[in-house]
């Protein structure tokens, strides 16, 4: 666990969809996989986990299945922000993205993730783990 929030909340761009928890925030980074790139239109993405059954949704998502059914990414139905990310190796988590938490300070990244895949022109000069795939399987650089 790297950090204690007290109440997390975020929201989609149009407002629409909204959600709450009360953490714990498990760990957080910055993913600069393809995968992740392509799903939010950006260099790379910052997110965090918390418990699934901590979180609690209001609004419409719609769901995008990749990886063989394997990974669920959730959208908002209305404008399509990015919202979540839940893959089947981690049952009990959900990851949330940072930029769409109300007030963005309340987590800070904590790690790089997929740091081989990052684009030529991303230069990240903190003192940050950063770790060639996820944390769970390979070494920090
Ligand atoms: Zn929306
Ligand atoms: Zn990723």
């Amino acid at each position: 666990m790297v950090e204690v929030a007290s109440e997390l909340s975020g929201r989609c761009f149009c407002g629409q969809v909204t959600w709450r928890s009360y953490g714990p925030v498990l760990w957080s980074g910055n993913c600069h996989c393809d995968s992740c790139r392509r799903a939010t239109s950006a260099p790379f993405t910052s997110f965090f986990g918390v418990p699934r059954d901590s979180v609690s949704w209001r609004g419409q998502l719609s769901d995008n299945l990749s990886s063989g059914g394997k990974v669920t990414r959730q959208f908002c139905a209305a404008c399509g922000t990015q919202m979540t990310y839940k893959n089947v190796i981690w049952p009990e988590e959900i990851h949330l993205y940072a930029a769409t938490l109300d007030d963005p300070a309340q987590v800070t990244p904590q790690a790089h993730f997929h740091y081989a895949e990052r684009l030529h022109w991303v230069d990240i000069v903190d003192d940050l783990p950063k770790y060639s795939g996820s944390a769970d399987t390979t070494e920090a650089l």
